[in-house]
């Protein structure tokens, strides 16, 4: 008998009804934007930045309409202008590099390590000619934090943090998003929490708060906020910053609040499914597991396994026979963009010379979803069903195929 897995990759949990509630009371009131404040009243917005910004330990916290437009507002707040040179991964999704053109400003792609972090090597080399990194924590993957912040440090490269895939992760006990001088969040329906869209920038910095502020459309209402620098910053950039609005509404905000608080638990849920799919697939034959490093707290809403120097079509048909028995695998090693995943030699506005080491990485990957809908018994069933499969295509593979021939 083969087993088919039958659930959805792409079903998400319902919003708490505490946070259904809180919506309702939202829009009963008619205040939505968030600056329609009763007398007295904080507003759904005002109180999620607060909580957002002790939840991570920062001083200042932007709610926004996505992660994109938190990426491209901390790239503004720093200075970035057009022609800029920006360090960035060469293994990220598209609303990365497209933050940084948004700007007409340069991505530089730095290449990614079979650990699936960034390359700190290719970084330290790369590290002369640009004045920013913007730091992905590609599917949670977190370098080695002290070592990246040495090397951005000693070479002035101010250094700002994606942390899509890492709301809830840490390295060495300090959260993502806290070591460099901005951290950005996705609160989109497929990352850690869900309003649909939206999205947080932090950061400690006054000026760049004040700036981000005003960025995302404050006009001179900025005492709204959640936590807000003092006027005399504001009275210094306030002439000079553009509204870009991009603003998040007190709807988003009051489904958001619920889910913060139980966001410690999600992330051991997310943990423990992933666990299973590990273990499952350890010790499959051709199959290389990423391993999690020690010193880093990491929230597992996805895994990562490499098909290392397999050719192509066997990795295609690896896709196939899982797709068959109801597993979605992404592969970051497809020619053309699918779905959510593209390449760096995908996004051609921008220069992408040939990077041969990352490259073999890239071929490699195989990405797979992990929402808290599944049981762990369905964890343990895609594990079995993706064992299975690899092993039969690994086999199958005729003895005389050299499998280190990419072809
Ligand atoms: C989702 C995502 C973003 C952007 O978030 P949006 O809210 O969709 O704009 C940025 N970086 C990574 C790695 C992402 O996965």
């Amino acid at each position: 008998m083969t087993e088919v897995f039958k659930g959805s990759f792409t079903q998400q949990e319902p919003i708490p009804e505490e946070g259904i509630a809180a919506a309702v009371a939202v829009l009963r009131s008619g205040r939505l934007h968030r600056y329609n404040l009763a007398d007295g009243e904080t507003g759904e917005v005002a109180a999620l930045e607060r909580e957002f910004a002790a939840w991570t330990g920062a001083r200042h916290a932007l709610a926004v309409t996505s992660g994109g437009y938190a990426l491209a507002t901390a790239l503004r707040a720093l200075g970035v202008g057009p022609g800029d040179r920006v360090l960035t991964n060469a293994f990220t999704l598209a609303p990365v590099p497209g933050a940084i053109a948004s700007l007409g400003a340069v991505p530089v792609y730095v290449g990614v390590t079979e650990g699936l972090t960034i390359d700190l090597d290719d970084l330290a080399a790369r590290a002369g000619g640009a004045r920013v990194l913007l730091l992905s924590h590609m599917r949670g993957h977190l370098a080695d934090m002290e070592r990246l912040m040495a090397i951005c440090d000693a070479a002035g490269v101010t250094v700002v943090e994606d942390c899509a895939h890492t709301m809830g992760a840490a390295w060495r006990g300090v959260p993502s998003g806290r070591w460099g001088k901005v951290g950005c969040y996705s609160t989109q329906t497929y990352k850690h929490v869900n309003s649909g869209e939206g999205g947080f920038l932090i950061t400690d910095d006054d000026e760049v708060m004040a700036r981000a502020v005003i960025l995302s459309g404050s006009y001179m209402l900025y005492e709204r906020h959640g936590t807000v620098p003092p006027e005399e910053v504001f009275e210094r950039v306030k002439y000079d910053t553009p509204n870009v609005s991009g603003r998040m509404d007190h709807l988003r905000a009051a489904i958001l609040r619920p889910q913060l608080r139980a966001l410690e638990a999600q992330c051991g849920k997310w943990n423990a499914r992933y666990r299973v799919v590990e273990e499952g697939l350890r010790g499959t034959p051709g199959l290389t597991l990423v391993e999690r490093p020690e010193a880093g707290r990491f929230v597992g809403s996805s895994i990562q396994f490499l098909l290392l120097d397999w050719p192509a079509p066997r990795i295609e048909e690896v896709l196939t026979r899982c797709a068959a028995r109801g597993v979605e695998l992404k592969w970051f090693g497809a020619a053309e963009p699918r779905g959510f995943t593209s390449r760096y030699d995908s996004w051609r506005y921008a220069p992408h010379p040939a990077m041969p080491a990352s490259d073999r990485i890239l071929r490699a990957i195989l990405d797979m979803r992990l929402p808290l809908t599944f049981s762990l018994a369905d964890c343990a069933q895609i594990a079995r069903i993706i064992r299975a499969e690899v092993g039969a295509v690994w086999q199958a593979a005729a003895p005389h195929e050299d499998r280190t021939t990419i072809t």
